[in-house]
């Protein structure tokens, strides 16, 4: 299907691309990779009047860590921060997580700051940055605001970003010793968006359970922090019956929506079962590092 007409504009920089942002607003749309945005046009689902293409704006790339984070410009493809030893090392459940994401010529076109301003609540790098508590760091007219992942999703495809404001980087805290993680899903078919997927970090110290951060994806209408699992899970020893009891309280209180792909009570039931397997993984993952 043909695109509907735009203006197209292809800044260089942040300070342009900012300021075309500023002079059209809500009028305007970034292209970052295109894999979710050039879809939408085609559809009729998304009408900028213009569209501000951030392709050819080399400082929003690049993948660095300092001062126990990790640092990924916007821009950075998706298989470049799948290929990359500070992300393998620094952000383990990140690099569990990208392969996930469709399938290899998607990930090479599509961008880290595309996936999380999309914010796909079925998509993978949204849960990931839940359960991280990763930041969000936008610039926009009035300068730069730093948002906790807490705060940045608000709902299907909205994000707390504002319609002038240009995210600019993700950084996420370097993962601490003895770390275990995974990232599991259930999807009808590879390569499809998950059923269900969760993004789950498990500190052991002394074979004791000192962190758990778990984050469902495609349970809500954005990604969901598993908090109860988590009090459950701390302090505690990994084991089949604790984790029993994890996937209990982690899916307790959820009310996935239904749709063609299963009933919500199915994909209750998947939820448990993915929290079992994702905890097991992740602690098997922490003892293998350690
Ligand atoms: C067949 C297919 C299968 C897929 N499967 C999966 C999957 O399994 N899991 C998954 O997570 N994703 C999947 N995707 C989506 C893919 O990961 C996309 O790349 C991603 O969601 C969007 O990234 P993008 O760089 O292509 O962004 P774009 O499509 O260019 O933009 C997406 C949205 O984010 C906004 N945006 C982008 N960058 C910025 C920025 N820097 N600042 C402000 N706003 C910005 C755009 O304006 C637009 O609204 C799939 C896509 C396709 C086509």
């Amino acid at each position: 299907m043909k695109l509907p007409p735009f203006e197209y504009e292809a800044p260089t920089t942040v300070a342009d691309a900012v300021g075309l942002l500023a002079e059209h607003g809500d009028e305007a749309s970034v292209l970052a990779g295109g894999q979710s945005l050039i879809p939408l046009l085609a559809l009729r689902l998304a009408r900028p009047e213009v569209l501000i293409d951030i392709n050819g704006v080399d400082e929003l790339s690049g993948v660095s860590a300092a001062d126990g984070w990790v640092a990924i410009g916007a821009m950075t493809r998706e298989y470049v921060a799948e290929e990359s030893g500070t992300v393998a090392d620094g952000v383990p459940l990140l690099a569990a997580a990208l392969p996930m994401i469709g399938h290899e010529a998607i990930r090479s076109r599509g961008t880290i700051g595309g996936s999380l301003a999309h914010a796909d609540p079925a998509a993978e790098l949204p849960a990931v940055a839940r359960a991280l508590d990763a930041e969000f760091v936008v610039r926009g007219p009035a300068g730069t605001r730093v948002i906790p992942a807490a705060q940045w999703f608000e709902g299907y495809l909205t994000t707390s970003r504002r319609p002038d404001e240009l995210l600019t980087q993700v950084r996420f805290p370097a993962a601490r010793p003895g770390t275990g993680v995974s990232f599991h899903e259930v999807a009808r078919r590879h390569g499809d968006f998950a059923m269900v997927g969760l993004a789950t970090s498990l500190v052991l110290s002394g074979g004791v359970i000192s962190d758990a951060r778990l984050a469902f994806a495609g349970v809500s209408d954005m990604p969901v922090r598993a908090a109860a699992a988590e009090d459950v899970l701390a302090g505690q020893r990994p084991s089949a019956e604790l984790f029993d009891e994890a996937a209990r309280r982690a899916t307790e209180d959820l009310d996935p929506p239904a749709d063609l792909h299963g009933s919500s009570d199915y994909r209750k039931t998947v939820a448990a079962a993915v929290v079992r397997r994702g905890l097991r993984a992740a602690a098997d993952n922490a003892r293998e590092r350690q």
